[in-house]
């Protein structure tokens, strides 16, 4: 039987330090603010506000939400943007994703104040985990990943990590992250050959491809720690990338779905 990693824990770890850290800020007078920026009442980001407004709540962050109709020109959503990277009052700024197709995310990316980027949109922020800047804020996700190994006791030092997924948001920022913790990286895609090979050599597999159940067991063995990113629904049941029922006897320890990577996220 191998060792589920739950998120829940991670996550309440996670708010137990932010609640400290506010109170820290505010004897000092300083009153931690998010804003939200986004551009329409899609019923996915309403319910990702939702949590997010309540997390806030929870660890005393203050907030304010900008919503702008879905067909907002250019200039009024960078406007609104500029306003707040302006606003002395405004710690932290998060544009919800995906954009409607009139926006320009690459240009909106370069305006955002980097100091104020919480999503780590600005690509300022790739070039700072690229060279190994403290100061850099990496897209959650990334983070997400490294937070559950550690909570869950991993010393990273020269393990063998492979990630199948290369986008911007997870796999290129995550091997960045891997390597700063000594692990030795090998990153997977869609043009991989012989990935079961690759995977099931690994001490820790992370897997982001967007395709339900996927990997089966012959991707694993019972050296492999597999955390799971992938959100996918089949038959209307939220699941993962990996088949976990099938797999979970055969490998070490593995993330469920939901309950996993998606709630530290
Ligand atoms: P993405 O940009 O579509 O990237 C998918 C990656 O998977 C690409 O690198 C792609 O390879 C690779 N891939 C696809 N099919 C493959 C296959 N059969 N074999 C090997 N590699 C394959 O997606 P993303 O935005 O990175 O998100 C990935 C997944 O993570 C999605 O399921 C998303 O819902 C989930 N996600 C979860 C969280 C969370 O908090 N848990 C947060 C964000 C995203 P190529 O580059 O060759 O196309």
């Amino acid at each position: 039987m191998s060792l589920t990693l739950y998120g829940k824990p991670v996550a309440e770890t996670i708010k137990e330090d932010l609640i400290q850290r506010v109170a820290a800020l505010k004897e000092k007078n300083i009153k931690p603010k998010l804003a939200i920026l986004r551009a329409g009442e899609e019923l996915d980001d309403t319910a990702y506000e939702n949590r997010i407004l309540k997390l806030c709540q929870d660890v005393g962050i203050d907030f304010q939400v900008k919503v702008m109709i879905r067909t907002v020109p250019q200039e009024l959503f960078e406007e609104q943007l500029i306003r707040l990277n302006n606003d002395p009052e405004i710690h932290g700024i998060l544009v919800f994703r995906p954009l409607p197709k009139q926006l320009d995310e690459e240009k909106l990316s370069n305006l955002i104040d980097p100091a104020k980027d919480i999503d780590s949109m600005n690509p300022e922020h790739l070039k700072k985990i690229f060279i190994g800047d403290a100061s850099r804020i990496a897209p959650c996700t990334p983070e997400a990943v490294i937070a559950i190994l550690k909570h869950y006791n991993y010393n990273l030092t020269g393990k063998n990590v492979v990630i199948v997924n290369r986008s911007l948001v997870l796999g290129k920022p995550l091997s960045m992250l891997f390597m700063e913790e000594n692990a030795t990286v090998t990153v997977c895609h869609s043009k991989t050959k012989d990935l079961a090979s690759i995977t099931k050599n690994a001490d820790i597999v992370v897997t982001g491809i967007g395709n339900a159940k996927f990997f089966g067991k012959e991707y694993f063995s019972d050296k492999n720690t597999v955390i799971d990113v992938g959100i996918n629904f089949d038959e209307d049941k939220m699941c993962g990338d990996v088949a976990f029922d099938d797999v979970e006897d055969i490998v070490e320890a593995i993330t469920p779905v939901p309950g996993g990577v998606g709630i530290v996220t």
